[in-house]
């Protein structure tokens, strides 16, 4: 092949353990549950202290442990089995071979602004990033031939620390690329690079390729010799809050990256957006078929049936847009091009809903994608309701917006002591069938009290890290006695524990269960009936109410009278997110609704065992069955958001007191919760198959990639 990646780093292994480095490599390692013993096992304290970044880690770790464990028969027999694995997962045939031979070498391009692939690579903010991260893993998985396209965030996304006083800080991260997993697509032996134009310039950008299983993800850089100071930052960081900027970020997404997958000499056959900041790779698809003779009409036609967009907005302000002002100052050059006038161009995305005339990108999308979906049956329903208007001629329920479920990669979240459990009852294979109920139906097999002792270790784990972490911040100075235990030093790893962690976004309401906190301390300190309730998130750097009511929340939390019992953590990200998904009793969501488009973090929990204590909205309102945990509040809509806060608000309470505590405590002679262990099991097997991205992938393939290849 005529590209190639610059070698990634070269360690220098013993020959017997040297494939550790190509492990370190790809991103596969990251949902093994062997992985973090391959490399932990080699010195544990220095894969924690490097945040289990393999690549440092390889070229850090002392040379003569090395040499011991490159002769050392038991380390050699795992190593050895995990290989295997490793080799048979890329040689294997999977479904998507089996069942959709004709996507070889017809590719399914899946774009997005931010990719959750894992805690070293912090090129994500949130639920959208991790979601996307979750695609690849799972299109791997299926070997369904995909390729992905982001950006290379050199600041990454920023790192939270929360003052005495509870205000958000943000420190910036500029990562050392040396310790990524990633490397620079070259051709002939220069960096491969593709143009993209504005007015008055040309920005460059190189291309870094990550391989995440059998899926490469391309990730777009503008650093690069040649730009301007000014173009190098573009992609420096996620969502820059200056219009100006982002608009050019888009334009560099959309048209950049059909651009490199050009220059990769990729044919994709299926042009997928998750989110409307990609749009652009609409109209950078027509303009080569006007350039090759087209009509722009025509070439929006040809090119339709192969646009797949999601949306994950719920809310028309939430939603990506551009006064036109800014549209005529980096796309002026775009119209002509197109054969098309400046008004013809606007028209395409003008949204006449808002305030002022503007560019939307949704709208963009909407009408020139085949396929648009939202990501909850909920949500597919406000999507409809929402962009009715685009399509004025059309019922309600006729508008060309489906809906296709969220879901999470199963072994990316799920703790290996579960998966131990599985292995055991559901069967070695049961991975393989994860998205089959006849896998689950066996989950009755599994004796109450392993189950039990799991989760009970899982909680321990969690307490454990949550400690070390407190250790470490409180070492390293500058941390006040009441932020020490507000981070959870005083936890009790056998209390009930809910967590409540996510974006702090005022819509998710991290506030609620604090509405009224005498009787919420009541609650919480109930003699032999402890609670305990674990805060996390992250606000927009931009935005002032989220910062604020991170603010509300810590100053609660800091109160003498909780005991200790309420807890912030700061600094919320996936490796946290695994953590308390893995070792809390409750996950609780409290989102307005209709606001939660689906949300993801609550499957994450039910994998692991976790309950969900939620609001009827996105995906909680197709899973919730009356036995397999619980909700808050009404099905219904309300005139003001003050009366739907009161009501909520009083549901959570009781449903805490009377229902959620009680069984939790109600243990046998063995101090077993057996009815907590029925709602546990009922939750695993309704969850797991349903809201997994074995099933999200799969409908994603029969509902809009596979039709899109005959289009
Ligand atoms: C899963 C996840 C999210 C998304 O959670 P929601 O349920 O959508 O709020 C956000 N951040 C991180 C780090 C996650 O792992």
């Amino acid at each position: 092949m005529e590209f190639k990646t610059k070698p990634s780093q070269k360690f220098d292994l013993p020959k017997r353990i040297a494939r550790l480095g190509e492990l370190a490599s790809n991103l596969w390692w990251t949902w093994q549950p062997e992985s973090a013993h391959i490399f932990g096992k080699l010195d544990y304290d220095l894969w924690e202290r490097l945040g289990h970044n393999p690549i440092r880690f390889l070229q850090e770790v002392n040379r003569k442990r090395l040499t011991r464990f490159a002769k050392d028969k038991d380390y050699l027999d795992v190593y050895d089995a995990f290989f295997k694995k490793f080799d048979s997962y890329f040689t294997k045939k999977s479904w998507a071979q089996k069942a959709y031979p004709e996507f070889n070498g017809k590719p399914v391009a899946y774009f997005s602004m931010e990719f959750g692939l894992h805690e070293t690579l912090p090129i994500y903010s949130g639920g959208l990033g991790v979601l996307a991260g979750d695609h690849l893993k799972e299109s791997s998985d299926l070997g369904l031939p995909l390729v992905a396209v982001g950006f290379m965030y050199a600041q990454g996304y920023f790192s939270q620390r929360i003052s005495e006083d509870g205000w958000q800080e943000s420190l910036n991260n500029p990562l050392t690329f040396e310790y990524l997993p990633i490397s620079l697509v070259t051709k002939n032996k220069k960096p491969l690079t593709v143009q993209v134009e504005f007015p008055d310039r040309n920005v460059s950008l190189q291309i870094w390729e990550v391989r995440v299983g059998q899926v490469p993800l391309y990730l777009l850089d503008s650093n690069v010799e040649g730009n301007n100071d000014f173009d190098r930052l573009l992609t420096a960081r996620l969502y820059w809050s200056d219009l100006d900027r982002r608009v050019m970020q888009e334009v560099l997404l959309g048209v950049g990256g059909v651009r490199a997958l050009r220059a990769l000499g990729l044919k994709p056959a299926v042009w997928h957006m998750n989110e409307g900041h990609a749009a652009f790779l609409t109209l950078e698809r027509a303009r080569e078929l006007v350039a090759s003779g087209s009509t722009f009409v025509d070439a929006a036609k040809k090119t339709l049936g192969q646009n797949v967009f999601t949306t994950h907005t719920p809310v028309p302000a939430g939603n990506d847009e551009f006064p036109l002002w800014l549209i005529d100052k980096y796309l002026a050059k775009l119209w002509p091009e197109l054969g098309l006038t400046r008004e013809e161009f606007m028209d395409i995305a003008k949204n006449q809903k808002s305030h002022t005339e503007t560019f939307s990108m949704p709208i963009l999308a909407l009408k020139l994608s085949g396929g648009s979906n939202g990501v909850s049956e909920l949500h597919g329903e406000v999507s409809r309701e929402m962009w009715n208007f685009l399509w004025p001629q059309k019922a309600e329920k006729d508008v060309p917006i489906q809906h296709i479920t969220n879901g999470v990669h199963t072994a990316n979240w799920m703790a290996r002591r579960l998966n131990n459990l599985f292995e055991k009852y559901l069967g070695t294979k049961w991975y393989d069938h994860l998205d089959d109920p006849a896998t689950w139906s066996k989950i009755d097999t599994i004796p109450d009290a392993e189950l039990w002792a799991v989760r009970q270790h899982l909680k321990r784990k969690m307490t454990f890290y949550m400690r070390e972490r407190v250790r470490d911040r409180w070492t390293r100075g500058g941390f006040h006695p009441v932020q020490v235990v507000s981070s959870g030093v005083l936890i009790n790893p056998y209390a009930l524990t809910i967590g409540f962690a996510r974006r702090f976004a005022t819509y998710k309401r991290a506030n609620l269960i604090l509405s009224d906190v005498d009787r919420l301390l009541n609650l919480i300190n109930r003699p032999n009936m402890p609670v305990q309730i674990i805060f996390a998130g992250k606000a927009h750097p931009a935005d002032e109410p989220g910062k604020q009511l991170i603010q509300k929340v810590y100053r609660t939390v800091k109160r003498a009278e909780t005991g200790g019992r309420l807890i912030f953590l700061e600094d919320y990200d996936m490796n946290l997110a695994r953590y308390l998904v893995q070792g809390v009793d409750v996950w609780m969501n409290t989102p307005r609704r209709p606001m939660e488009a689906s949300g993801t973090s609550g499957m994450k929990a039910a994998i692991n065992g976790a309950l969900n204590f939620s609001v009827l909205d996105g995906w909680w309102r197709e899973a919730y069955n009356g036995r397999n945990g619980w909700s808050i509040g009404q099905e219904r809509e309300y005139a003001s958001q003050e009366l739907q806060d009161i009501d909520d608000a009083e549901d959570l309470y009781q449903t805490l007191e009377q229902k959620i505590i009680p069984l939790y405590y109600n243990r046998d002679a063995k101090e077993i919760s057996h009815e907590w262990i029925a709602m546990v099991k009922n939750s695993m097997q309704t969850i797991i198959p349903q809201f997994s991205t074995r099933r999200m992938v799969k409908e994603y393939v029969e509902k809009f990639y596979a039709p899109a290849l005959k289009k």
